[in-house]
């Protein structure tokens, strides 16, 4: 496998490899995307094998023109130009009912299909260039925080994979909102980048899928992934939540006690608070006054804590008023929903 850079040539030979049936990395706005040919379902199935992902978790059809989502669904319903016209290129993912030109290989035997247009100019240009829609999961190994950077791809797909297109640290850091269209009312199956406010702007009424906000284990999410046990770090992860001087407080003592203990402490702290924490490996996940900057680490710092191999991690809450939503549920997950209001 080779760690490449992306001029035009190499994102050529990197379309090459799509085009004949094998697998490529590449960076989009959100997270990196491990790439294969959509309408072949032996690239999905490798992209499966890769990540280690069970075969019926669907993944999304990356393409760079309208005309392409027209290509494979069924039907399309007024929302998809609204939206796409509001969102695209971006982090948004659109549900649609499927036709016959998508294998089920690539949509974990579902009727419906996700797709997104990327707004990543390396990744539109590699799309363009393979000549080819491009089923892409995030580039990770399942179960493992979604890569951020090529370095992160290359830890968990080394020799698993044909290529990285290494295109340095990605803009987002989550992964895209997910909106259904497939039924009545739109409805948000991930949530990411683009909020509900944002959507109902364009399209009225949207709802939130109730499995991926009820505390209830009995509540299935419709996507199938959000269904799945989900990354969790090597540490235990509690979240603790309050005022910012309760929350240090509480932090401090509960290291002290940890270390006191023997044990290895990790702390998520931001630029507001990281000079406030005495003991334990405190890392500073962004500031409080850019929640972007908060969402854009999160990934990298989850990782990093594995690599320390830290026992115990505090981390404090960011329900910021916009992505907020979107990095508590990817944090509530990493902590198996153990939170303490203090
Ligand atoms: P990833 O690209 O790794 O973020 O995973 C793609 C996500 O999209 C997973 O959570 C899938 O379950 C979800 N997904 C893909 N296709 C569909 C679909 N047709 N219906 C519902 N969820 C989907
Ligand atoms: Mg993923």
């Amino acid at each position: 496998m080779e760690h490449q850079q992306n001029d035009a040539a190499l994102l050529e030979e990197a379309g090459a490899i799509i085009r004949n049936g094998g697998l490529v990395a590449f960076p989009t706005e959100t997270v990196y995307g491990l790439g294969g040919d959509a309408m072949n379902p032996s690239a999905s199935q490798k992209i499966y094998a890769a990540k280690g992902r069970p075969s019926d978790n669907p993944l999304i059809v990356h393409i760079w023109d309208y005309s392409q989502l027209e290509e494979i669904a069924a039907e399309l319903p007024p929302e998809a130009k609204k939206l796409s016209d509001a969102f695209w290129p971006g982090p948004m993912t659109l549900i649609v009912p499927k036709n016959d030109k998508i294998p089920y290989e690539t949509t974990g035997g579902l009727d419906t299909v996700a797709v997104r247009m990327p707004s990543h100019e390396v990744a539109r240009e590699f799309i363009r260039v393979s000549g080819c829609m491009i089923a892409a999961p995030s580039a990770n190994t399942s179960g493992r925080p979604s890569p951020t950077t090529a370095d992160h791809v290359w830890q968990d797909l080394n020799g698993k994979i044909d290529a990285i297109i290494d295109g340095g640290a990605v803009d987002i850091g989550l992964e895209s909102t997910i909106v259904d269209i497939s039924e009545d009312v739109p409805t948000i199956l991930r949530p990411g980048y683009i909020t509900k406010a944002m959507l109902e702007e364009v399209v009225g009424e949207v709802r939130i899928d109730p499995g991926i906000i009820s505390e209830n284990e009995h509540v299935r999410p419709k996507a199938p992934g959000m269904r799945y046990k989900h990354y969790a770090p090597k540490g235990d992860l509690t979240i603790i939540n309050g005022a910012q001087d309760n929350v240090v407080a509480y932090i401090n003592e509960a290291s002290a006690k940890a270390v006191a203990e023997g044990k290895t402490v990790g702390i998520i702290a931001t630029e507001e608070t990281e000079a406030l924490y005495r003991t334990g490996e405190v890392l500073t996940i962004g500031s409080r006054d850019d929640e972007d900057s908060i969402a854009h680490n999160l990934y990298g710092i989850l990782r990093s804590f594995d690599a320390l191999g830290v026992e115990i991690i505090y981390s404090e809450s960011f329900s910021t008023p916009r992505i907020g939503q979107a990095i508590m549920n990817r944090l509530f997950k990493a902590a198996g929903h153990h939170m303490i209001d203090v």
